[in-house]
């Protein structure tokens, strides 16, 4: 089933931006996924968490505008050769994502390094969906979230939040 979340950045106080994300958006599989692929390049290549969350905001967002189907699988910009498709762009903002549809945004900020999740709910006052802050994630090298945990406690609090 198709979870739909948002990979993003946010830099200088500027509003974040992202490209689309189509399965298993949920924290467990995509807040890991983007966490460890900056943890390992870090390690790997021996540079600071906060040159490698550039880096994956190079790969990952500036280079596939598209979006992706499944991170570091399937990008909707090119195909399995890397030939650049010629689909529209699917970079979103807070002003164009639609929280009903991407449960689920992660935005990255290389200069304060963090990972802050924002996760959808439905809000009774407003009658719409809206975004609240599920986490703050500090980016280290030697740390792993739980990330299981990180999940079940946002669920929770957008249940609470729903009802209220
Ligand atoms: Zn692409």
């Amino acid at each position: 089933m198709s979870t739909r979340a948002i990979i993003a950045v946010e830099k200088d106080g500027q509003p974040w931006q992202g490209v689309y994300h189509h399965y298993d958006g949920y924290p467990s599989w995509l807040g890991r996924e983007i966490y460890n692929a900056i943890q390992t390049d870090a390690e790997m290549n021996d540079i600071s968490m906060r040159e490698a969350t550039y880096r994956f905001v190079m790969k990952t967002i500036t280079a596939h505008k598209g979006g992706w189907a499944v991170l570091h699988e399937r990008c909707f910009c090119h195909d399995a050769d890397n030939t650049v498709r010629h689909e529209p762009d699917m970079c979103l903002t807070r002003a164009t994502a639609d929280p009903l549809h991407h449960e689920f945004v992660y935005v990255l900020d290389p200069e304060k390094l963090t990972m802050t999740v924002l996760a959808s709910y439905y809000s009774n006052s407003k009658s719409e969906y809206d975004y609240f802050t599920g986490a703050v994630i500090p980016m280290k090298q030697d740390e792993n979230p739980p990330w299981d945990y990180i999940e079940d406690n946002i669920r929770r609090e957008a249940e609470q939040r729903s009802e209220a």
